[in-house]
């Protein structure tokens, strides 16, 4: 495997088969978990708003609204999108991912507060000096603050907010900030920037120069135990219920034919192939960030 990213390393370290399924036997997958499919809608909205105020167009909150529920209504395929918790109806996902952009909107309107650089923003880049260790990922929003600080800004759907002391020691948006270094400089100040858009918190993290560093070692060691694999191990846990390859899983009984699970509650289904680029071509993200238990 050639290119790494946060969440193809959060994959194996959550379950070394479902790695094995989706990246290394590459097991087709036409399905994606309601929270996946929320997190992406509200992502692909939040781009073009600031799409949009980078035009000086800024949209009404109904007009932000009317967004969502279009894109909803243009993906949503209930063969495809897989509910496990089926005592939540897919209306009150829907409801969730519109108090995630009105508390978002309500918050940041008359979005002036800071100057948008990129948005959905491709970085690739290597831990090492050789190319051997190469990673990539997808930074919702690139920022360039009053102070001239750059902030990488990162939009999550869960309901539950970390604690500080795990943000301060957070992976994926630390990576991101190698890469983003490389464009806007080694010197630039970096803050790292968490949007919780359910409970309408915003949490803040910088690291230094030896943390860096740190991560780039840790991941690097990550990487070698990935490669040196073999056994891929099924690692049972609460995440198995999102799991699209659960069917054909030994510890589930399954066999090494079968289909990807295709329906977690005898719903559901996925949206089309993403275009390219788009917020929905984004890496799966890991089923524990999405998840949006009802209140
Ligand atoms: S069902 Fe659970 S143990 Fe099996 S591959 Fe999926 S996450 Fe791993």
């Amino acid at each position: 495997m050639g290119v790494f990213s946060h969440s193809r390393l959060s994959s194996f370290e959550d379950c070394p088969k479902k790695f094995h399924y989706r990246y290394v036997l590459r097991v087709p997958s036409d399905t994606e978990s309601i929270e996946q499919f929320v997190g992406k809608r509200v992502h692909e909205v939040l781009e073009r708003l600031y799409i949009a105020v980078g035009k000086s167009r800024i949209p009404s909150l109904s007009q932000v609204l009317r967004r969502f529920q279009l894109l909803w209504d243009e993906h949503y395929a209930a063969e495809r999108v897989r509910v496990a918790r089926p005592e939540n109806s897919v209306a009150s996902y829907r409801g969730l991912g519109e108090r995630c952009l009105t508390n978002y909107y309500r918050r940041f309107y008359p979005f002036e507060s800071d100057e948008t650089l990129d948005v959905e923003r491709r970085v690739t880049f290597d831990l090492d000096d050789r190319g051997d260790y190469r990673m990539q990922g997808v930074i919702d929003r690139i920022v360039r603050a009053r102070d001239e600080a750059i902030e990488i800004h990162d939009y999550k759907t869960s309901r539950r907010v970390p604690s500080q002391d795990k943000l301060d020691r957070d992976r994926q948006l630390a990576l991101y900030q190698i890469g983003v270094a490389r464009i806007y400089g080694e010197e630039r100040p970096i803050r790292l920037i968490w949007h919780y858009l359910l409970p309408d918190q915003v949490r803040t993290s910088s690291r230094t120069p030896d943390q860096l560093k740190d991560l780039r070692v840790r991941t690097m060691e990550l990487i070698d135990r990935i490669r040196g694999e073999t056994d891929f191990e099924t690692r049972p846990g609460p995440l198995c219920g999102w799991c699209e390859y659960r069917d054909r899983c030994p510890a589930f009984g399954g066999r090494a034919d079968a289909h990807p699970t295709t329906a977690g509650n005898g719903a559901s289904a996925a949206a089309p192939a993403p275009a390219k680029g788009t917020a929905a071509a984004r890496p799966a993200p890991r089923a524990g960030q999405l998840t949006l238990p009802l209140a």
